[in-house]
């Protein structure tokens, strides 16, 4: 392995989220909304989007660089098909992790095709309990039993620790975050609280709709007390919380309150090939085309390189009403 990329702020390189397909069969609010991602929407065709082989390849690439960790994510990762030979490949790979995040639909019948390929570990997004709210915050009338289902196909098949996001939205599902705590107590499995975050420009962000991390820590410690956990390494994007009486932890994530743009490892390549060094970014570099005008590894590591090296990212310490308003890439697009 070559010597980890460090950019200009001394952070280096070391988790990689690769979104596999742009494509959805939910339509949650805050990521996909149905009046933007209609029947209209123009997802990727098939030939613009890398192909396993590409993907492993550059994979490879980042291995050699200092990533240590992938992230398979989308859209709903699960349907593209194939993804365990995909999964193959990357395993492949000496000394990397492989973990997916999906929002659980169809782990039911995949889970154990998918550990048996090599996968690692799942996050499976959850917002509700209640089958009304979670109805409305995915918006294609997904019932909670079958996320559920899957969550359990996940441990089952060995999967674990199984982790499980929720966004929280204000007036939406934020009466859904008590309940959820004591669903997953106990059971092994780690729910996080997530922040809603002005990614992509079609969900119609407004700060008045984010509750904070704080507040959410309150809520839940006000009926179940619970303890600050010490951070496991630097730049842990989660603050982790466990309760006093034994029953497990949770997890919060501030994007929006609390910035951890100073210990940010992470690099995401798109659908297509391009390769974003910040979730709220406005543009990225085509390693597609690199890939397709045959050039080595080592030119395309060099250039991987220089991207990371003149890294510069630091929306969320900057965000206000002016950068919510800019044009962004789409979380189906980029992966969350
Ligand atoms: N479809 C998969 C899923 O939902 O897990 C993977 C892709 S999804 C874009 C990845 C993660 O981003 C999910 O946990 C989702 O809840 C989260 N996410 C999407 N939009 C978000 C937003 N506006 N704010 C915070 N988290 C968001
Ligand atoms: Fe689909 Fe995941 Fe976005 Fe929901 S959060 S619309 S499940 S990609
Ligand atoms: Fe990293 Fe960008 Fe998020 Fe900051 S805003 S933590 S730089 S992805």
């Amino acid at each position: 392995m070559n010597d980890p990329l460090v950019d200009k702020r001394g952070r280096r390189v070391r988790d990689l989220r690769i979104s596999i397909t742009d494509r959805c069969n939910f339509r949650c609010v805050y990521c996909m909304p149905k009046t933007v991602f209609g029947r209209d929407y123009p997802f990727l065709p098939r030939n613009e989007l890398l192909s396993f082989e590409e993907i492993a390849r550059l994979a490879r690439i980042f291995a050699a660089q200092g990533v240590q960790k992938i992230r398979l994510t989308g859209g709903e990762p699960l349907l593209r098909r194939d993804i365990e030979q995909l999964i193959e490949l990357l395993a492949a790979i000496p000394g990397i992790e492989i973990t997916l995040t999906t929002n659980g639909s169809l782990l039911p019948q995949r889970a154990r095709s998918l550990k048996a390929a090599g996968l690692q570990r799942v996050t499976v997004s959850l917002d509700a309990l209640d089958d009304a709210i979670f109805a409305r915050m995915n918006d294609v009338g997904f019932p909670v039993a079958r996320v559920l289902e899957g969550i359990a196909a996940a441990e089952a098949a060995g999967l674990a620790p199984v982790k499980i996001n929720m966004v929280v939205k204000r007036g939406m599902n934020d009466g859904e975050i008590v309940p959820m705590a004591e669903h997953f107590r106990g059971t092994g499995q780690i729910l996080r609280f997530i922040e809603y975050m002005d990614v992509g420009s079609s969900n119609g962000w407004r700060m008045e709709e984010v509750v904070p991390s704080a507040e959410i820590v309150a809520r839940i410690g006000a009926v179940h007390p619970i303890d600050a956990v010490v951070p496991a390494y630097a730049g842990e994007v989660a603050e982790r919380w466990r309760y006093r009486d034994g029953g497990g932890e949770i997890g919060v994530i501030s994007s929006v309150t609390h910035a951890f743009c100073g210990g940010c490892t992470r690099v995401r390549l798109s659908t297509e090939g391009k390769l974003y060094t910040c979730l709220f970014a406005q543009h990225g570099s085509d390693l597609r085309q690199l890939l397709r005008d045959g050039r080595t590894d080592d030119e395309i590591a060099a250039a991987v390189a220089g991207i990371w090296l003149a890294r510069d990212d630091r929306y969320s310490e900057i965000r206000g009403e002016q950068t919510a308003a800019q044009k962004k890439i789409e979380m189906s697009y980029i992966g969350g």
